[in-house]
């Protein structure tokens, strides 16, 4: 099902990247839409996070007619019409506790010869109780504009859907399920011939194990400015408190009272996951703490280490996850830039108003950043050994016996001599002017011909597409090495009052200088996973 031949392919893609912004596909989602798209009924399990939605929303945009969706949280409904609205897909909701002349005006529609919606939603009651939505959806079914039935949260006894809608295509996913509770959820759906994806929980057993047990979870949002910080803290707590979790948030800016309640919620193991800023914890001292989650990239690895260090203080097994994107790198450093992150302890010390001291004060955190950076673009190196290098201590066994996500891969390593790709970048970064940020770097270094690159007229460049033959993964770890390592400078900017931010590349002259005249060469260490 992973092929890249079907008919719809071409379409697929670009709209996952022009609507949905993704660059590309989630293990298993290419498989689900060829496989839905081909009219088979599909079961998907697929962990929370994974990329369910999609799965049936990309589908949905790229096909004829309506796609009904069947999803048992009014509010998860509202906030995914919200994103399909603001992309401008046509979608709308219908749920009992609705006023009746909107429903009756989203009923009106479904009848009109051309529904201009792409996707409804409905709650599981809605279709069990609702004689007129089944009608209206039988005359949509028969003007052959059903074009598929999506059951989020596959738990639910929906067969009758089935029963009235036999050549519809059935789209069942959920994110937890054995296989036993599969076969039942296959049988009661009443599904033919269903192709079944399972995507591993591997990765997210953090979240797995929290909704078995009632263990403690702290997970931190070290990211922006501190009101984005607190806002997302408290997000984050309810999507968690939605889902069942017994979840709290904490942030520096709730009044005192607020925060001994939350703090003595936790103690208590009232709630048994925390979502906060750094503001949480140095003196709340929990020894059971079995996962740190850092929901965005830390300031620095002492940083990191110090919030790791919250998790297993009773001696038992517990573990850290990081979620790291390269972004966040860039929002990080603005929010540094903004003097808005709150002052870490790890520079306190240089004194806050004197100008000089403020200049140190930014390029200490900066170096640190890049540091946590670089610690977790490493997909080679023992995390232990990484951390105790960084404090300066040696690890006598040299690494830690397969508990850190790189000892732990089956791998080969491989040394490539990448100096000819890096001098290119850095030769590109210049001739367009040092005016682009790195994304636009790479698609002119990789050939692209959008809009965008053709509007600079960069595809007149002599570099243009001179790295064509690199995977697209390979080029950006090169342009990210030579941000790491000082050869380019990341200049950060915010963009617009939502505090969205651009970044443009310019080239450090007198390091690129070695570069050139060929004294310094670059070789990156990759890993084949085997
Ligand atoms: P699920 O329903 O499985 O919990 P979602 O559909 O809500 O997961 O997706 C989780 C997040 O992953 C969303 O923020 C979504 O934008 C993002 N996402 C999904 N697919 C991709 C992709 N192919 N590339 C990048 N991000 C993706
Ligand atoms: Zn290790």
């Amino acid at each position: 099902w992973s092929s890249t031949n079907f008919p719809w392919t071409k379409k697929l893609e670009a709209n996952n990247k022009k609507v949905f912004g993704n660059h590309s596909f989630r293990p298993n989602q290419r498989e689900v839409i060829n496989a839905t798209m081909s009219g088979y009924d599909v079961f998907v399990l697929m962990p929370t996070g994974g990329g369910k939605s999609l799965t049936y929303q990309l589908p949905a945009l790229i096909c004829p007619g309506v796609t009904l969706v069947i999803s048992p949280l009014v509010s998860l409904i509202q906030d995914q019409i919200m994103h399909l609205l603001q992309a401008n897909i046509p979608a709308a909701y219908l749920s009992a506790n609705m006023e009746w002349t909107e429903q009756q005006e989203i009923l009106r529609e479904l009848c009109s010869d051309y529904c201009k919606y792409k996707l409804l939603y409905v709650t599981p009651e809605k279709v069990a109780k609702s004689d007129v939505l089944l009608r209206n959806l039988e005359s949509l079914n028969g003007r052959g504009l059903l074009a598929r039935i999506v059951i989020d949260e596959a738990h639910c006894e929906l067969g009758i859907l089935k029963k009235k809608f036999e050549k519809t295509p059935v789209l069942a996913l959920t994110a937890t399920a054995t296989a036993s509770v599969k076969e039942d959820v296959v049988q009661a759906l009443g599904l033919v011939d269903c192709i079944v994806f399972c995507n591993s929980q591997d990765k997210k057993s953090a979240w797995k194990t929290s909704t078995s047990s009632s263990e403690k979870i702290i997970l931190m949002n070290v990211e922006l400015s501190t009101v984005y910080q607190e806002w997302t803290a408290k997000k984050v707590a309810e999507k968690l408190q939605e889902c069942g979790h017994k979840t709290a948030f904490y942030h520096g800016n709730m009044d005192a009272a607020q925060r001994s309640f939350v703090q003595r919620q936790w103690s208590k193991d009232e709630v048994n996951i925390i979502c906060a800023t750094v503001a949480f914890g140095m003196g709340i001292n929990k020894p059971d703490v079995r996962f740190v989650i850092h929901h965005s990239l830390p300031k620095s690895i002492e940083g990191y280490h110090q919030e790791c260090g919250r998790a297993g203080r009773d001696g038992q097994r517990a573990s850290c996850v990081l979620y790291y994107s390269y972004s966040d790198y860039i929002r990080v450093k603005h929010m540094i830039i903004q003097g808005q992150a709150e002052q870490s302890p790890w520079t306190a010390g240089c004194g806050r108003n004197n100008m000089k001291n403020s200049d140190r004060i930014l390029e200490k955190n900066t170096e640190n950043l890049l540091r946590m950076v670089s610690y977790s673009e490493n997909d080679v190196d023992c995390r232990r050994l990484l951390q105790l290098l960084h404090f300066g201590e040696k690890f006598d066994s040299g690494n830690c016996g397969n508990t850190c996500d790189n000892c732990s891969k089956i791998k080969t390593l491989v040394e490539k001599d990448v100096t000819e790709s890096a001098k290119q970048l850095v030769e590109l970064v210049k001739l367009s002017g040092q005016h682009f940020s790195s994304s636009h770097i790479l698609e002119v270094y990789r050939g692209s011909l959008s809009q965008f690159v053709k509007r600079h007229r960069h595809e007149s460049l002599s570099l243009h597409g001179a790295g064509k033959h690199l995977a697209k993964g390979e080029a950006s770890r090169i342009l990210r090495h030579l941000v790491i390592e000082d050869f380019l400078a990341e200049d950060v900017k915010k963009s617009d009052i939502y505090g969205s931010v651009s970044s443009v590349l310019k080239v450090n002259e007198s390091k690129a200088y070695n570069l050139r005249s060929g004294e310094q060469r670059i070789v990156l260490r990759c890993s084949l996973s085997l």
